[in-house]
């Protein structure tokens, strides 16, 4: 079809209603149905098809979608049952006992553009005393000292270099995104999608649904879950399995009565054969055992959360399984796919909501005008592959660098073959230290660095650079950096007195 013959891209039709549908229909909303147009937006939804609804813990660039969307903090906190996050704690990932922490934002400041982990790293090496790594993050610290404060823009305060995003109920969001949306014009269909109908050229066409009902539609947006129902079942864009790099392809979830004090942080916890997350909620805890199956039965699993809760069960555990990987097309012909149907990585660094509205900014980047959309999704599919395979090296980092040999699950991970994107990345931090990040990269050197530390990965050089700047001027920044960090957790409010006067607003 050329583009002088092709139909407009008018009518937006969204398949699925858990977080992706939801966002999706929300952002949608607000880009389309500002002004009178021609343009409308469906969501279809099936009452008896179940959201997957687990997705508990974010990543700050949910504060991106707020903002979009122009949604007051504190109403949807309420809304959602929400508490802040700052980092994530590991346990006993280099072994029993073993703790450390993956903060959000910086790890110190930049000297001379080098960032001062390096000049730490740079001490480490050559043996000379230096703080652990995490009192150079204000998220760390402020999480250790279970405390808040946003960060600020003021360069004086070492909270500047901190960062936060939210844990919250995935099916509050959904439920709150759907009432943004509607009242904002989109249509809600309900209905069980039986058949989906394509035109002479293979383009999707419409839907038709179990009481006879049929859904015209100009642009699709698949978001059905793992069924994928048009992206995969209908036009085929098969699934890249990447299960021999991440073999968890398993979780069995089951919330637990709420705790006090209420961590700032997500607790994921290294276990026999995959590890289990723990995530504060304002009125409870979400818990859950991410496990190979190949490794583990799932009898196993349920009785390891059992015993690793440390409250009440509120309701029954529930299982679920995956496959770990990406659509090898994730968008095709008129047919853009978010959320599960578009691909899956286990939740340990609480990236599929980022990914859901990472991919929706870059699917407005490439906007269609018509439903011809060959050339557009090319471009967007590379970047959309490439920031997910990004995500899936440092996952795999994860386990690949733990010192862990303790059980077959661990020997597995330790001793597999890696991709070699991670391999070359891995082999220039073992020189040098080095550590880079492309525009697209999700996750920062600061992060990189954080897990290497904490698996207990020491590089046989400093980054070069690091030499540029005299030792004693090095020693001095890093004490002043870390006793201002120190300071500032300290003297910060408790993350129960943040989320009260946060919630006084609501
Ligand atoms: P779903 O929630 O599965 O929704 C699918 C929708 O499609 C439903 O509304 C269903 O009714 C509809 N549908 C399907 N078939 C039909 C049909 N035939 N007719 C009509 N409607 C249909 N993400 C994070 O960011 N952080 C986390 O901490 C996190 N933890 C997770 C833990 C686990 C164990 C799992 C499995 C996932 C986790 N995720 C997490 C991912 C997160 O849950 C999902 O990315 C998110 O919920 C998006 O799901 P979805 O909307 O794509 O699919």
């Amino acid at each position: 079809m050329s583009t002088a013959q092709a139909r407009g891209a008018d009518h937006f039709v969204i398949v699925g209603g858990g977080t992706a549908g939801w966002m999706a229909a929300a952002c949608l909303a607000r880009l389309l149905l500002r002004t009178p147009g021609p343009q409308k937006v469906s969501l279809v939804e099936s009452e008896d098809i179940p959201t997957i609804g687990v997705g508990e813990a974010t990543v700050p660039s949910i504060q991106d979608m707020l903002r979009y969307l122009n949604i007051d903090e504190a109403d949807f906190v309420d809304a959602t049952d929400a508490t802040y996050k700052l980092a994530i704690r590991f346990r006993d990932w280099s072994g029993p006992g073993s703790d450390f922490f993956h903060g959000f934002g910086e790890l110190g400041p930049t000297i001379d553009n080098l960032p001062l982990f390096q000049h730490w790293l740079r001490e480490k090496i050559a043996g000379a005393p230096v703080p652990p790594l995490s009192d150079l993050s204000m998220s760390a610290q402020l999480a250790l000292h279970n405390r808040f404060a946003k960060p600020t823009t003021n360069g004086n305060s070492p909270l500047y270099m901190a960062g936060y995003a939210y844990h919250f109920d995935a099916g509050k969001v959904a439920q709150y995104l759907r009432g943004y949306a509607e009242a904002k014009g989109v249509r809600r269909i309900e209905g069980r999608i039986i058949e989906v109908t394509q035109d002479d050229q293979g383009d999707i066409a419409g839907l038709r649904l179990a009481d006879g009902r049929e859904i015209a539609g100009d642009f699709f947006i698949d978001c059905s879950g793992f069924a994928g129902l048009l992206i995969g079942k209908t036009l085929g864009s098969d699934y890249e399995d990447w299960s021999h790099w991440l073999p968890c392809d398993r979780a069995v979830a089951m919330p637990t009565q709420g705790l006090r004090p209420i961590a700032p942080y997500t607790l994921v916890t290294a276990r026999a054969a995959g590890w289990t997350w723990r995530i504060p909620l304002l009125s409870r805890l979400g818990n859950g055992y991410v496990y190979a199956s190949r490794f583990c039965d799932d009898e196993t699993a349920r009785q390891t959360l059992t015993d690793a809760v440390d409250s009440a069960p509120v309701a029954e555990p529930r299982l679920l399984r995956f496959t770990p990987g990406r659509r090898r097309h994730p968008w095709l012909r008129n047919c853009l796919s978010l959320g599960l149907a578009s691909g899956f990585l286990e939740p340990l660094e609480s990236t599929s909501i980022h990914l859901i509205f990472a991919n929706l900014f870059r699917f407005f980047d490439y906007f269609p005008r018509t439903v011809d959309c060959a050339t557009l999704s090319q471009g967007f599919n590379a970047r959309s592959v490439r920031e997910i395979e990004e995500i899936r090296d440092f996952l795999i980092l994860h386990y690949k660098a733990s010192p862990r040999r303790d059980t077959d699950f661990w020997r597995y991970v330790t001793g597999m073959d890696i991709p070699d994107s991670l391999s070359a990345k891995s082999e220039v931090f073992r020189q040098q230290g080095k550590l880079f990040a492309d525009y697209y990269d999700f996750f920062k050197p600061a992060s990189w660095m954080a897990i290497y530390d904490g698996l207990g990965v020491v590089p046989d050089a400093a980054d070069p650079l690091a030499a540029l700047v005299p030792q004693d001027k090095a020693r001095a920044i890093l004490r002043d950096v870390t006793e201002g960090i120190r300071q500032a957790a300290l003297t910060a409010p408790t993350h129960e007195a943040a989320l009260s006067a946060l919630l006084r607003r609501a």
